[in-house]
């Protein structure tokens, strides 16, 4: 286990907050988070830490390690290809993290238990939601992928009132068992019959995008939805949006998307709402870091 921080052990008087992953290098959470402690005045670090990707069992103890720190006062989050991992360490899980089986925001309670939670979801809604002239509710939605960020996404459709959505992924096996996951009628496999202009929203959860030579993870070839959203997101933009905004569509990056859970991760840790003031320090350490 590597990281821009090691992760001391229990017992550090300050806080530590760590985003577990591999890569994690890359990230523009912590200094997004570090923006945030700033603007709180908070003395607490926040460190990337690389756990390799074939070691899925070290996750549970960096967690609590990251966690103990400050007295029980620490926390972190989780990124690729690690919430798997971190929603099998948990005491205690919201409904976010058992429906989509991943967590990304974990702390303890004050008897030692480790919570967790997929933010994820809650600033995928966020963002639907938000999204000039598109009504989520009623709405009819496309995800692409089956992985942690698509049943994140799907769960966000539902709990924003989407009518219909439908998962479309390479592997329909794998779709189908992330379908499986949401009884009833609304979570469906997506069938190729007609246009996906038909769609209100695209959600592009797929890992496509990030490097650049990646194929478009779908190709429009007439109109797209009226409304997309990318959850990858890299410097300059992704390949998808600009190809979906030239096919139709209002369409933007998951920028905005890691902001919110990066939001919603603060209020799981800190236990209060965030003011405006926070979310603009953490607003202004991205667009920094993008240019
Ligand atoms: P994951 O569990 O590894 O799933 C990857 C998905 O991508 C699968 O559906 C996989 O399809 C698909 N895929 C990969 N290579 C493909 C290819 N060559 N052709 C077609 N499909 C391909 O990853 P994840 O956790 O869901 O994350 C997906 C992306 O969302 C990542 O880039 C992540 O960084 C991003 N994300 C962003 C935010 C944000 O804050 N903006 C939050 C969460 C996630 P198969 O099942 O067929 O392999």
């Amino acid at each position: 286990m590597t990281g821009a921080g090691s992760v001391r052990q229990a017992g550090d008087r300050r806080p530590r907050f760590g985003l577990i992953g591999d890569p994690v290098a890359h990230s523009l959470s912590p200094a997004m988070h570090r923006a945030a402690f700033r603007e709180l005045d908070l003395e607490a670090e926040y460190v990337a830490v690389r756990v390799a990707a074939e070691a899925p069992g070290l996750v549970a103890g960096a967690m609590r390690r990251l966690a103990a720190s400050g007295g029980g006062k620490g926390g972190g989050n989780v990124t690729l290809p690690h919430k798997s991992a971190a929603a099998l360490a948990l005491d205690e899980s919201t409904e976010a993290v058992r429906l989509t089986g991943a967590c990304n925001c974990f702390w303890l309670d004050g008897g030692g238990r480790l919570h967790g939670d997929n933010t994820d979801v809650g600033g995928i809604r966020t963002v639907i939601e938000s999204m000039r002239g598109l009504d989520p509710r009623g709405a009819s939605i496309l995800v692409l992928g089956a992985g942690g960020a698509a049943a994140a996404a799907v769960f966000a459709g539902i709990l924003a009132g989407a009518a219909r959505v439908r998962v479309r992924n390479r592997n329909v096996r794998r779709a189908a068992e992330l379908v499986e996951r949401f009884p009833g009628e609304r979570v469906r496999l997506y069938e190729p019959n007609g246009s996906t202009a038909e769609f209100d929203l695209v959600v592009q959860a797929t890992s496509l995008g990030l490097a650049p030579d990646d194929p478009l993870p779908l190709r429009f070839s007439g109109p797209a939805p009226a409304h997309a959203l990318d959850l990858v997101y890299r410097p300059g933009g992704t390949p998808w949006v600009s190809h979906a905004r030239a096919h139709g569509a209002k369409a933007e990056d998951g920028l905005r998307v890691l902001l919110e859970q990066g939001v919603l991760s603060l209020e799981r840790w800190f236990g209060c709402a965030m003011s405006p003031s926070v979310r603009a320090s953490m607003q202004r350490a991205l667009d920094s870091s993008r240019s």
